[in-house]
């Protein structure tokens, strides 16, 4: 039997230059990249890469983000997600959407705001008036529009062929991802990481902390002091709406106060109560009541009466207090490398951290136990 043949071998450490805990789109951006030069085990908890957060996401690339180092990285992203590598197995990762901020009285200062961070790094948004807004996303109420920011370079992302790119690219290369098994235990000896799940050993110089939500957890686990990272969980839902004939083409549309957001998707919508609630690291679900307040907040704002809610799911974001990526080595610990909680749109992991990893070893790796 395969599965027997895999255990006995697995017995021995797997060996490799750069262990990376987390199979989201951080760490799966994070090996293939990594694995152009260095030998990679991925190890992630879940069976499915992907399970949470980056799974869950409203797929939407916009640079209307507020913290600096995020809209940067940003901006950087796009070109390889527009014209991917050719290692990259796939094509273009984007399609036209554009972004619609909509604003009611005394508001306009803050769509101005949104307008410099978006033109800060060299991409265009207007202020549109009421006539124009109504006219780029029809089915608003014209009562509560003053003007809209649009942004029209505002893309939909291709979530699921940007992950399964990156783990098929990383996987040609010889990168192995050990799906289904958690990290139990994390140890530094001899300047080596000892990674032990309930099947295997991983050993490897450097380590990649993609753990997402659970990153300081993981932190700890590492004798590392954690960040005081904070999960925050997020609703979003899928839904059939009277009002409106066809709104594939209309953009991507929240308020200033950020209060919904609505996404056309081949025939129904995307909707968000743009919540950002605490929460612990863990499986968290959309609760009934917060898909209501988001109808409620919707139909509200909107021409929209919703007539079916199809699927619902919520999903943690997590942030550093200044709301900026956490990525970089410890300043004592080259080889303790933070990389959690990316948005999926900022997922390629700077070349600054690329660089400055020791090139591929002569480590030997324990192929038989290759799992997917
Ligand atoms: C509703 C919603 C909408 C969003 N919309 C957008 C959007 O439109 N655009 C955008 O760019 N971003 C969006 N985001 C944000 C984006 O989803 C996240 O920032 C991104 O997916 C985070 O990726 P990650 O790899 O850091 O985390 P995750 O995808 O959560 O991956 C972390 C992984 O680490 C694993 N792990 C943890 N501990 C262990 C352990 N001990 N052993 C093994 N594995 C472990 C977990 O199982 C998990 O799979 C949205 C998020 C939500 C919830």
């Amino acid at each position: 039997m395969p599965g027997v043949f895999h255990l006995s071998l697995c017995l021995s450490p797997m060996k490799k230059d750069v262990v990376i805990v987390g199979g989201g789109m951080a760490g799966a951006s994070a090996a293939f990249f990594l694995s152009r030069r260095m030998s990679v085990a991925l190890v992630e908890r879940e069976a499915t890469l992907g399970h949470h957060s980056s799974g869950r996401t409203a797929a939407q690339y916009t640079l209307g983000i507020s913290a600096d180092t995020m809209r940067r990285m940003a901006a950087a992203s796009k070109p390889f997600l527009e014209r991917p590598p050719v290692d990259f197995p796939g094509g273009p990762l984007l399609a036209p959407r554009g972004c619609l901020t909509v604003a009611r009285s005394g508001q306009v200062s803050g769509l101005e705001r949104i307008r410099e961070q978006i033109e800060s790094v060299g991409a265009r948004a207007r202020i549109t008036d009421a006539g124009e807004t109504m006219a780029l996303f029809p089915a608003l109420r014209a009562e509560g529009v003053v003007a809209g920011l649009h942004e029209p370079g505002a893309m939909d992302l291709d979530v699921a062929a940007l992950l399964e790119g990156y783990v098929n690219g990383a996987k040609a290369r010889g990168a192995v991802f050990a799906s289904g098994e958690a990290v139990l235990s994390i140890e530094r000896r001899a300047g080596t990481w000892h990674v032990r799940t309930a099947s295997r050993t991983v050993e490897a110089p450097v380590l990649v902390n993609a753990a997402g939500a659970w990153a300081d957890q993981v932190a700890v686990l590492a004798g590392e002091t954690p960040l005081g990272l904070t999960p925050l969980r997020r609703t979003a839902f899928n839904f059939v709406a009277e009002g409106s004939a066809s709104p594939d083409a209309w953009p991507f549309v929240s308020n200033l106060d950020y209060r919904w957001y609505i996404r056309p998707e081949a025939g129904r919508m995307l909707g968000s109560l743009c919540d950002a609630v605490p929460a612990e690291p863990g499986e968290v679900r959309a609760r009934d009541e917060d898909v209501k307040q988001a109808i409620a907040h919707i139909e509200r704002d909107t021409a929209f009466r919703v007539t079916q809610v199809q699927s619902q799911w919520a999903g943690l974001r997590t942030f550093a207090a200044d709301r900026n990526p956490v990525v970089g080595a410890r300043a004592a610990r080259r080889d303790f490398i933070g990389w959690p909680g990316r948005a999926v749109a900022e997922s390629l992991l700077p070349r600054r951290w690329r660089r400055r990893l020791p090139r591929r070893s002569s480590a030997t790796s324990c192929r038989p136990c290759t799992a997917s």
